[in-house]
């Protein structure tokens, strides 16, 4: 694991950078608070960090405040350890409010800190799961509505700025229940899990793809007309066709209905999914197996 080491006192950095290594971490090392928050605040960010309080540039309790901010904007959590030759049960409260996550008092115990640096592990890990399945279907692995929902949003709003197309398809199976009823629910599953895969798969990488529920899907597809997302969901339509399921002893062929809408200036994302809705609904209608728009 990456983990950012911020000191300006060299004895004690080239200590915490051997002994992390020691421990089989990965440390990107500093010696300011200008160069620490750099790095907190770039690409690939590491989630957990070992600050110390009196450093030139940001002090350490700075640095947390704008980590703490930062993490609020991107939905992400990086876990910080203050270090501190302030033990005064006032700066510990004032350290903490500033949001760190924890503090060690120098000089420190090296027992102490890898047993802290433990716990932030596992906190980070906890806070890993529970981050992908707020967002992720269980079943599925795809996103899940309420992801898709700011998704959406925020494509609409992209669509707005830049004048880009935007196009919304929702995906039924056709006759789900049916499989349900014949090769029992886990044999269901395995279907919504094949045809996961498939859209995964066949949609462009800056597609999005989600499980609305039960055995409805929908796609966002930036950039794409009506004309377009058409294209693009027929072919997802004949693909899945094409590629009969072994359940049991039978090849099951499976077949999907698609409604496609395509977004314009001043629609609700309500607006806009009723459209494909309907269009799904028309595509039923006409016999399944077919994408309406
Ligand atoms: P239509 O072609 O009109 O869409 O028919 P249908 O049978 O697909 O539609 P219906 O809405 O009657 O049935 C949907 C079924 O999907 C019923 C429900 O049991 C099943 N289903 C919903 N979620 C899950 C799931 O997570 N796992 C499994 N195995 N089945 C599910
Ligand atoms: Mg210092
Ligand atoms: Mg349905
Ligand atoms: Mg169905």
């Amino acid at each position: 694991m990456r983990i950012l080491v911020a000191e300006d006192d060299m004895t004690t950095r080239v200590m915490l950078e051997s002994l992390l290594k020691k421990w089989g971490y990965d440390p990107v090392v500093v010696s300011d608070g200008e160069e620490a928050w750099k790095v907190l605040s770039g690409e690939e960010a590491p989630y957990l960090a070992v600050i110390d309080w009196l450093m030139p540039g940001l002090e350490g309790t700075e640095i947390c405040r704008l980590v703490r901010e930062r993490n609020r904007m991107n939905g992400k959590y990086q876990y910080i350890v203050l270090l501190t030759v302030q033990s005064e049960k006032e700066d510990v409260i004032r350290g903490l409010e500033a949001g760190a996550d924890d503090y060690v008092v120098k000089p420190f115990d090296s027992q102490e800190l890898r047993m802290r640096l433990s716990v932030a592990k596992r906190i980070l890990e906890l806070q890993e799961k529970l981050a992908f399945f707020a967002n992720h279907d269980q079943l599925t692995k795809l996103l899940n509505r309420h992801a898709l929902f700011e998704r959406l949003s925020g494509e609409m709003a992209r669509s707005d700025r830049e004048r880009t197309s935007l196009s919304l398809g929702l995906l039924d199976l056709d006759h789900f229940k049916r499989v349900n009823d014949t090769y029992g629910h886990l044999a269901g599953d395995r279907v919504l899990r094949f045809i996961a895969k498939i859209l995964c798969r066949e949609l462009r990488p800056y597609d999005v793809v989600g499980r609305y529920g039960g055995e409805e899907f929908v796609m966002i597809l930036p950039g794409a007309s009506l004309q377009e997302g058409y294209r693009i969901l027929d072919r997802i339509r004949e693909r899945i066709g094409d590629r009969p399921l072994k359940l049991d002893d039978d090849q099951v062929e499976l077949t999907v209905s698609m409604g496609l809408a395509e977004y314009r200036q001043g629609m609700t994302m309500d607006g806009l999914i009723a459209l494909a809705d309907e269009a799904l609904y028309r595509a039923k209608d006409a016999g399944r197996d077919k994408v309406s728009f």
